[in-house]
């Protein structure tokens, strides 16, 4: 029998996991304030008997930016370090290499439109991008691979990391030295996809997920009247130029071969019909690819909004700050999960994944280390579970949890014996 044989998801831990998820989706926390998850992320791994650090990582962003900048963009930053974070370690029977497996923790602030008997229980928090699952996954990877600990070498490192929508908690993590003492060898992560049925994985070597970055554009111009427009300079009809401007860099100036995403989230400016108000803000994001798309749009943001602005009297100020970068699968690491999946579930169960514009703070990893994010399916049709993540309505099918134990469990496995 072979140690993949030996991961067993009985039925006793299959309804745990399916009450943690519960519980967790009903008790979301919003990024870096996952006080009430990492204590019961540590619960489990105290009942369990495995060692681990709390209080690691916290506020990434000051590590992309400066922190007096980012606070003049409007962030409101937290401490970097003795967050909410939890770094697990579970040895195997003879030291070999080190394997990291991640978990983010964070919901976000969206009022939840489910009519579930688990819905979440806060109003303005929701799991929708189904990391109460990823938390779950990972406390039930725990479980097994710690039952298992005589059968592989070298050490596992289990990574809950606070802040993944926005706020970098995997870099605050990194630089709490996670992937040191013992220097991590690999990483692994997964994320639910509701474009996959639930049963199966998807999984592709090379960079799958987008640089993303944030811009902001504050046009100041002259209030007064709104009968009196030529005493005033008007920021809203700037900023509406600089809107349409900004949206021919991608059609105008990238080769069409690359590509690349600009898009305005956001435009604040004014009060009510009749005044003119002195200033305007667009904030938005750009997905890129490349390096040399991502620098060329980030220069031709600042000169075309500095430009017209001018042009009509007003004046810009440009903020481009790069978030996330664009996360990369490694192809040995890919191989390994892919013929783990295609073990425990069988090849048609294993889909190959197409790159998207999304982001994803797992990228700090794979930047460091040679690392494979998978998609774990939770899709079910027949049960009306399709809606994407991010939207009010996003829900998983819970057999999904055993499945991802399983693959991640088989994955781990494979690379520490191999
Ligand atoms: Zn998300
Ligand atoms: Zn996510």
């Amino acid at each position: 029998m072979s140690v993949i044989d030996r991961i067993e998801i009985t039925p006793e831990l299959d309804s745990w996991l399916r009450e943690t998820r519960r519980y967790i989706h009903m008790n979301p926390e919003l990024s870096l304030d996952e006080t009430n998850t990492a204590r019961l992320v540590s619960g489990h791994l105290k009942e369990l008997g495995i060692k681990h650090k709390t209080g690691v990582g916290g506020d990434g962003r000051p590590f992309l930016a400066d922190p007096k900048v980012l606070e003049a963009a409007g962030f409101q930053l937290k401490p970097m370090t003795g967050g909410t974070g939890l770094l697990a370690t579970i040895e195997g029977r003879a030291p070999g290499k080190t394997l990291l497996i991640r978990a983010d923790m964070d919901a976000l602030p969206i009022v939840e439109q489910n009519d579930t008997p688990y819905r979440s229980t806060k109003t303005g928090a929701m799991h929708a991008c189904g990391h109460d699952a990823h938390t779950t996954v990972l406390m039930g990877v725990a479980e097994v691979l710690n039952g298992l600990r005589d059968q592989f070498d070298g050490t596992v490192k289990l990574m809950f990391q606070p802040g993944e929508e926005g706020s970098a908690g995997a870099l605050a993590m990194i630089h709490d030295g996670i992937l040191d003492d013992p220097p991590v060898d690999a990483a692994l992560a997964l994320h639910v996809d509701n474009e996959i049925p639930v049963g199966s994985i998807g999984v592709a070597a090379g960079t799958l997920m987008a640089n993303g970055d944030v811009m902001r554009v504050v046009v100041h111009g002259v209030g007064g009247h709104a009968a009196f427009p030529h005493r005033a300079v008007d920021p809203v009809v700037v900023s509406a130029h600089i809107l349409v401007a900004l949206q021919e860099i991608v059609s105008r100036e990238i080769d069409p071969f690359d590509s690349a995403v600009v898009t305005f989230g956001a435009i604040n400016s004014g009060t009510q019909n009749n005044i003119i108000p002195a200033s305007a803000r667009l904030e938005g994001t750009v997905r890129t690819f490349k390096a040399s798309v991502q620098d060329h749009i980030e220069r031709r943001i600042g000169e075309i909004a500095r430009g017209v602005a001018e042009s009509m009297r007003a004046e810009a100020d440009v903020s481009y700050l790069r978030w996330y970068p664009s996360l990369t699968n490694d192809e040995t690491m890919s191989e390994i999960v892919r013929e783990a999946a295609t073990e425990r579930l069988g090849a048609d169960h294993v889909t190959t994944l197409e790159p998207t514009f999304g982001g994803e703070d797992f990228a700090f990893v794979s930047q460091k280390v040679p690392s494979c994010m998978f998609r774990l399916g939770v899709a079910n049709a027949e049960r009306g579970i399709t809606y994407s993540v991010h939207h009010p309505r996003f829900d998983l099918d819970e057999d999904a949890l055993a499945v991802g134990v399983e693959v991640m469990c088989a994955a781990a496995l494979r690379y520490l014996n191999s």
